[in-house]
C-alpha cells in the first residue's frame, strides 16, 4: 500500500508538484494554440481545438452578459453535447462552479443541493422523454429564489419568464479579444460532482482546479491518452468517470478528440464504434453485458482495438474475460468515486490480473487503508472497509453535508463504505459494501432515501428497500412493504408505489423494480430492520416482477 504522505497536507501536495497552479479550463484548452486545427470534438457537432476555445470564449462572454458572476455556482443538468462542454469550460473560466447533475436526477434529489449551494442559474434540456426539465426548475425556484435564470437547450418556442435559449446565450456574443475577467485561483472550487454517497439525497463534492487537474493528468497517462486518441463518451459526462477520470476533459487535455453520445443505447453505441472509431470508451458492467449480447447480431469492427474502461460497479471476471475473447477489445478495469480516489488496471498488466482486480491508484500520494469494524487496519490481504486520503481525495462535502463528518475518519480519511481486499501487488479487489446502497447498473440508490419517501405513503406501515440480483442491471431494487392494516381492501401495487414516488420527484432509476408484501419485517436487537434477513426473504420468495404501465415505468 503506498504511504507517501504525512497526512492530508495541501502544502505538501503543492511542494511536490502534484497540485499545480493551473486552472482546469487552461489545462483542457491548452492545445488550442499549438495544435488548434486538430479535432477536439468528432461526430455530428465537430469542432477543432481552436474552434472549441473560440466557442468557450463566446460562451463566457454570453454568460457574463447575462449577469453570471464568480463565485456563484450554476446547476448544469445537460445530456452529452457540445453545449455541455462549452458551458462547463466557460463556467470554469468564469469562476462560476458548475454543479454537474446527472440528467436522471429529479426535484427530490436536486432540491437539497439547490437549497444549499444557491446556484443563480440552471442549464437543462427542454424535455427528455416525457419529463419537463424547465418545469422542474420552476418548482426549484419556489424554494430557492437565487435561481433566477434557466438556460434551456432546445425548444426555445416555449420559453417562460427567466428562461433563455442556451444555444443563443452561448453563441450570441462575438468572441472578443478581451476575455471576461476572473479572479479564480487553482485552489478554488472548480466544480461540484454530486455523489450518491451512502445515505439520503446526493452530496455536493467540491473539487478544486488543482486537485481535479492532478487526478485528470495521472488518469490520462494511465489510460494511454494522447493526441491521436478518440474518446467516446457513452455515459453521462456529468459523472466524474466520464467527465474527468480521465474522461472528456482528460482526453482534450491530452490533445485528443471526443465523441459525445447522447444516450447509453447499445445500438447507437455500436453505430458510434463504427463511425467515430474510438480508441477509448468508459462503460459500466451492465452496458458491457449488453454489448456482448448484441455483438454477434452485427459485425463489430475487428481491426478496432479500443481501450474499454469499466467501472462504477463490479465487473465479474467471466464477463471481463469475454471483452477480449469475443470483441477483441482491451479491458481496463477501474474503481473510483466522486470524492476522489481513482484506480485503474494498467494497459500492460497480464490478462489474468486485468480480469480479476479493479486496479490500483493512478496518482501518487493517495493513502489506502483497509480497516476492520474497530477502525484498525486488517492484516494484509484481508477484507475490510476502504478508507482513503491524499491529494486526490476531498476532506469534506459542501453545503449542509459539510457538517456530516461521519463519512470522514478521525485522521481525515474518506470512509468509502466499500469492502475491499488488497492484492500483494497493490491492486484493489472490491468484495462488497458496508453502505446500504443498491448499485443498479452503476447508478447508486441509498436505500434510506427511497424508504423515507415510501414510509409516508398512507398504505404503508413499514418498508425496507433492498437489492436483488438482476439479469440486466446487475442489481435491481425491491421494496418489501408491510401494508397498513387500515388500508384493508385497497391494493398496494408496485405501479401505485412507483407513481407515488414519481410524484414525490424521485429520480426514475430509484423506482423499485419489484414489490414484496410481508406481514412484518425481520428485526434485530432493539428493533432495527435486519437487512440481511430481508435480502434472504426476497431471494427466497423469488419476488416476481409486476408488469408496469408504460406511463410510470420510466420517463
Ligand atoms: P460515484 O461517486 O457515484 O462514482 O460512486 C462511487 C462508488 O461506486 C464507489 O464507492 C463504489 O461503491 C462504486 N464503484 C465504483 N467502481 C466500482 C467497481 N469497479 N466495482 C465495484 N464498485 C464500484
Amino acid at each position: 500500500m503506498p504511504v507517501e504522505t504525512d497526512g492530508a497536507s495541501p502544502a505538501l501536495y503543492r511542494a511536490r508538484g502534484w497540485w499545480r497552479p493551473e486552472r482546469l479550463d487552461e489545462l483542457v484548452l491548452r492545445h488550442a494554440a499549438g495544435a488548434g486545427d486538430r479535432p477536439a470534438v468528432v461526430g455530428a457537432q465537430a469542432l477543432t481545438h481552436a474552434g472549441l476555445a473560440s466557442a468557450v470564449d463566446a460562451a463566457a462572454q454570453g454568460l457574463t452578459d447575462l449577469g453570471l458572476k464568480a463565485p456563484r455556482p450554476v446547476l448544469v443538468q445537460l445530456p452529452n453535447s457540445v453545449e455541455l462542454l462549452a458551458l462547463t469550460l466557460a463556467l470554469l473560466r468564469m469562476g462560476c462552479p458548475p454543479i454537474l447533475a446527472h440528467p436522471a436526477l429529479r426535484r427530490h434529489e436536486l432540491l437539497p443541493v439547490v437549497a444549499d449551494l444557491a446556484p443563480v442559474a440552471a442549464a437543462v434540456p427542454a424535455r427528455s422523454g416525457a419529463f419537463d426539465h424547465p418545469e422542474m426548475v420552476r418548482e426549484l425556484r419556489h424554494h430557492q429564489s437565487a435561481l433566477a435564470t434557466t438556460l434551456v437547450l432546445g425548444g426555445s418556442e416555449a420559453l417562460g419568464p427567466g428562461e433563455v435559449d442556451l444555444q443563443e446565450a452561448l453563441g450570441a456574443a462575438a468572441p472578443s479579444a478581451q476575455r471576461p475577467t476572473h479572479r479564480t485561483q487553482a485552489g478554488d472550487t472548480a466544480l461540484y460532482f454530486l455523489s450518491s454517497g451512502t445515505t439520503g439525497p446526493p452530496k455536493p463534492v467540491p473539487r478544486t482546479h488543482e486537485a481535479l487537474g492532478f487526478v485528470l493528468r495521472h488518469a490520462s497517462v494511465v489510460a494511454g491518452l494522447g493526441p491521436e486518441s478518440v474518446y467516446l463518451a457513452a455515459l453521462p459526462a456529468t459523472h466524474c468517470f466520464t467527465c474527468a477520470y480521465p474522461g472528456v476533459l482528460g482526453t482534450l487535455a491530452s490533445g485528443g478528440a471526443v465523441a459525445l453520445a447522447a444516450e447509453g443505447d447499445v445500438e447507437l453505441l455500436l453505430d458510434l464504434f463504427e463511425s467515430v472509431r474510438p480508441t477509448h470508451c468508459a462503460l459500466v458492467p451492465a452496458l458491457v453485458e449488453q454489448l456482448l449480447e448484441y455483438a454477434p447480431l452485427r459485425p463489430v469492427p475487428r481491426d478496432l482495438k479500443p481501450v474499454i474502461q469499466v467501472g462504477g460497479a463490479r465487473l465479474d471476471p467471466v464477463t471481463a474475460g469475454r471483452v477480449r475473447t469475443e470483441l477483441g477489445w482491451r479491458l481496463q478495469q477501474g474503481y473510483g468515486m466522486s470524492e476522489g480516489l481513482v484506480c485503474f488496471t494498467r494497459l500492460d498488466d497480464p490478462d489474468e490480473v486485468v480480469v480479476a482486480v479493479q486496479g490500483r491508484p493512478v496518482a501518487p500520494g493517495d493513502e489506502l487503508l483497509v480497516v476492520g469494524e474497530d477502525g484498525r487496519p486488517v492484516p494484509a490481504g484481508e477484507e475490510g472497509e476502504l478508507w482513503v486520503r491524499g491529494p486526490s481525495v476531498i476532506t469534506a462535502y459542501a453545503g449542509r453535508a459539510e457538517r456530516e463528518t461521519g463519512r470522514f475518519g478521525p485522521e481525515g480519511h474518506y470512509r468509502t463504505g466499500d469492502l475491499v481486499r488488497m492484492t500483494p501487488d497493490g491492486n484493489v479487489v472490491v468484495t462488497g459494501r458496508l453502505k446500504d446502497v443498491i448499485n443498479r447498473a452503476g447508478e447508486k440508490i441509498p436505500a434510506d432515501d427511497v424508504e423515507a419517501l415510501l414510509v409516508r405513503h398512507p398504505l404503508v406501515r413499514a418498508v425496507a428497500v433492498v437489492g436483488f440480483p438482476h439479469q440486466i442491471y446487475g442489481e435491481g431494487t425491491c421494496a418489501v412493504v408491510v401494508p397498513d392494516p387500515s388500508a384493508d381492501g385497497q391494493p398496494l401495487t408496485l405501479w401505485r408505489l412507483r407513481r407515488y414516488l414519481t410524484e414525490q420527484g424521485l429520480a426514475p432509476y430509484k423506482l423499485p423494480d419489484r414489490l414484496l408484501l410481508a406481514e412484518e419485517l425481520p428485526r434485530v436487537g432493539v428493533g432495527k430492520v435486519d437487512k440481511a434477513a430481508v435480502r434472504r426473504l426476497v431471494e427466497g420468495r423469488g419476488c416476481p416482477p409486476e408488469p408496469l404501465p408504460s406511463a410510470v415505468s420510466s420517463d
